[in-house]
């Protein structure tokens, strides 16, 4: 059953989506063609985007090659095509993580965010009852991220922000993030936290190892590093969707919790017990890495990604989740599926109509 928003607010649209059973997909990326270069406005690399004469289009971070895409990364007629051939009834769409850029020039990033969300706004427009988005936010400064989530949420309606999983030298759980995290929870936003090639440990590019363990343990990384007993008791609570089934961070649980128990035996609440606020999607590669994230998150909390349109992507949309059906109760793959996804849009809609 599709939930009831109200018709006011910026989300309500997800009312109108007729499609039944149609999934929905919560880690889409896009990019725009036409980014604004803000190489010599601002020091050091900026993306840039070069129309290619086949249609696609390759993206350069500081000049240097980083990908090539093709329109499905900017045409809404495309996605929507694909949609409806894999039976996915909506999309929310993130910028491409290598544009995240928390280690740049904060102005210069200040400025790509705006960009970067004002083209996803545009996306969204095209087709609000199919299209939903997380923006991005220029974290290295926090009172600047926290006004442009204050903009995605209250202006774009946007569901939150995509980060990264580290910003320079400061982790996530950093005191001097608290002013972006206490927006985020005041603004009811949900914030993505997605892995970045250039963050991973530098021994593994050699190894061809990026991709496969680097951005796993990135994310694994930063959402323990969020856990831990003395950034839950300083932040309000946060929405938050870790990427690629958590990464690491389900296998790493109940090690974790071990770690704190032996630091004090009489520990009332670990991390395992706090992991059970966030949310993750489901493109975990994995029939039971998947099984895994339901137990250590919980059935409500594993929201349906693909990584569209990207050469890692899950095809068709949905196939994670058949192939883990004979793990997991029927009711719970469409959870995942679908309805947890529409749950949590409810939930956001009213933490925002309580916020102001
Ligand atoms: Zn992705």
């Amino acid at each position: 059953m599709i939930p009831r928003i109200p018709a006011d607010d910026a989300m309500g649209r997800l009312t109108g989506i007729a499609a039944p059973g149609g999934l929905v997909d919560i880690h889409t990326h896009a990019i725009d063609p036409d980014i604004p270069d803000l190489t010599g406005r601002y020091p050091g690399a900026w993306p840039s985007v070069e129309r290619l004469p086949d249609g696609r289009a390759r993206v350069r971070i500081g000049g240097v090659r980083y990908r090539d895409v093709d329109e499905r990364c900017w045409s809404v007629e495309r996605r929507l095509r694909d949609m409806d051939a894999e039976g996915v009834a909506v999309q929310v769409l993130s910028p491409m993580p290598a544009t995240l850029l928390h280690s740049a020039d904060a102005a210069g990033a200040a400025e790509l965010s705006r960009a970067q969300n004002d083209f996803l706004a545009t996306l969204v427009s095209k087709a609000p009852d199919r299209l939903l988005a997380l923006g991005a936010v220029p974290l290295q400064a926090p009172e600047a991220a926290a006004k442009e989530l204050a903009r995605c949420v209250g202006e774009l309606g946007f569901l939150g922000v995509e980060i990264g999983t580290r910003v320079a030298g400061l982790e996530l759980a950093d005191e001097a993030l608290d002013p972006f995290f206490r927006a985020a929870a005041e603004t009811g936003a949900l914030i993505f936290i997605h892995p970045v090639d250039a963050d991973v440990d530098p021994r593994l590019g050699p190894l061809g190892l990026g991709f496969g363990v680097g951005m796993p343990s990135e994310t694994g990384l930063a959402a323990a590093g969020l856990l831990t007993p003395e950034v839950a008791q300083r932040r309000p609570a946060v929405r938050l969707c870790l990427a690629h089934g958590g990464g690491t961070l389900p296998s790493l649980l109940p090690r974790i919790d071990k770690g704190e128990r032996l630091r004090d035996r009489e520990v009332a609440e670990v991390t395992g017990d706090r992991a059970r606020s966030l949310y993750c999607d489901s493109l975990t590669y994995d029939p039971d890495g998947l099984a895994l994230a339901v137990r250590r998150f919980g059935a409500t909390q594993v929201l349906l990604g693909t990584d569209y349109p990207f050469i890692a992507r899950e095809r068709p949309a949905g196939a994670g989740l058949e192939a883990a059906a004979d793990r997991l109760p029927e009711d719970v793959v469409a959870a995942i599926g679908r309805d947890n996804a529409f749950r949590l849009v409810e939930d956001l809609a009213t933490a925002r109509s309580t916020s102001t």
